[in-house]
């Protein structure tokens, strides 16, 4: 029933309960904005500013990349916009960035990492979202992809503040990264999960194989405690806990992740009203619950099968 039939969402996400759950937009280009806005998001969990790097032969001007963000938070007046700084690398690599000898690129110098080398892009990126962010009126929040440990969190949020950008998160897309997260939260403040990264770095599995799919699935229960672990650390630090990968598109995946202390769910707009319309019919108790049973499964398939079994039929 939930997949065949059309809803609209315009408001805030709730449990039936009442309990918040902020329901936020995954934009690309810069034009998906305003289709986001319109589908009803509460606001940008996920700006991927990769998309204003691709397929070039130099990293953009600083004035371009002002555009392109102001597009963005234009759409989103007074509301929160996550941008997330550039993710080069592995599955988006980048022509005058991406060292293409490497081996093994998903674990080699790619997101937060490439600053390590060429720390003048972030430095410009920085730039250019502290002057968009100046220009418009949206809450704007910044946060680095592929944080592995504490000291890249440190610095990461140093060179924001320099730039007078308070607001400084971490991508928690790597398992250090959510088995460190009470002292990561403790100098960030906020996290995203990025189950698309976490899935592939705790399975072993490339997230591009398509013969892999079976074992690339958020669902198993091994990164579901990676992601209890990281909402054990916010909750330590009283810092938000938030999901930008895939899964979060998913009601079943969605009630779950609400369950284990997750506040915020950022996705693809057309999925906002399916994830509304669950979260609006289960209690943040239910969640708890149902979190707890998939937490003790023992396959993906276990765990989705347990959770959709007791899931709400909506008409
Ligand atoms: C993720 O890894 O889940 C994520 C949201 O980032 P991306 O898909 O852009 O790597
Ligand atoms: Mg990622």
């Amino acid at each position: 029933a939930l997949a065949t039939q059309v809803r609209t969402f315009d408001g805030e996400g709730r449990t039936s309960d009442g309990h918040r759950v902020h329901l936020l937009a995954n934009v690309g280009e810069p034009a998906g904005a305003a289709k986001a806005a319109e589908a009803g998001a509460e606001g940008v969990g996920l700006f991927r500013t990769e998309f204003c790097f691709l397929d070039r032969a130099e990293e953009p001007s600083v004035a371009e990349q002002v555009k392109a963000y102001r597009t963005v938070l234009a759409a989103f007046p007074g509301k929160k916009v996550v941008v997330r700084t550039l993710d080069a690398g592995a599955d988006k690599p980048m022509p005058f960035l991406t060292d293409t000898a490497e081996p093994n690129p998903a674990l080699g110098v790619r997101g937060l990492r490439t600053s390590w080398r060429n720390p003048r892009i972030l430095d410009n990126q920085l730039t250019a979202i502290a002057e968009a962010a100046s220009a418009e009126s949206a809450d704007v929040w910044v946060m680095a992809p592929m944080v592995a440990t504490v000291d890249e969190t440190e610095e990461f949020v140093a060179a924001c503040a320099k730039h007078g950008l308070t607001t400084a998160g971490v991508m928690v897309e790597v398992p250090s990264a959510a088995l460190m997260s009470g002292p990561i939260l403790a100098r960030a403040a906020f996290a995203s999960i990025g189950t698309n990264d976490l899935t592939q770095y705790t399975m072993a599995a490339d997230r591009l194989l398509g013969s892999l799919a079976s074992l690339s699935d958020a669902f198993h229960p091994a990164v579901l405690r990676m992601i209890e672990e990281t909402c054990r650390g916010g909750a330590q630090q009283s810092r938000p806990v938030g999901v930008c990968g895939e899964a979060a598109a998913d009601p079943a995946t969605a009630v779950v992740l609400v369950g284990l202390g997750v506040s915020s769910l950022s996705m693809s707009p057309r999925s906002l009203p399916d994830v509304a319309a669950v979260l609006a019919a289960t209690s943040l108790q239910r969640c708890q619950e149902l979190a707890q049973l998939a937490l003790g499964a023992e396959s993906a398939e276990q765990a989705r099968a347990l959770v959709r079994g007791q899931l709400p039929v909506l008409d």
